[in-house]
């Protein structure tokens, strides 16, 4: 499994299999990573998808 992190300032995507470290800043708006959301990308069987249905 891993994770990925997600910038909610500009929508940068990080992979990284451990939290993102304490001075980490977002390469591309520079906000530190309190603005990063943690999405775990599963593929077991938690299947709480936030979709929308289009
Ligand atoms: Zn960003």
């Amino acid at each position: 499994m891993c994770a990925d992190f997600k910038c909610d300032i500009c929508g940068y995507e990080v992979e990284s299999e451990t939290n993102l470290p304490d001075d980490f800043v977002c390469p591309i708006c520079g906000f530190d990573r309190s603005h990063f959301k943690r999405d775990i990308i599963a593929q077991s069987t938690d299947s709480r998808v936030e979709l929308n249905n289009y």
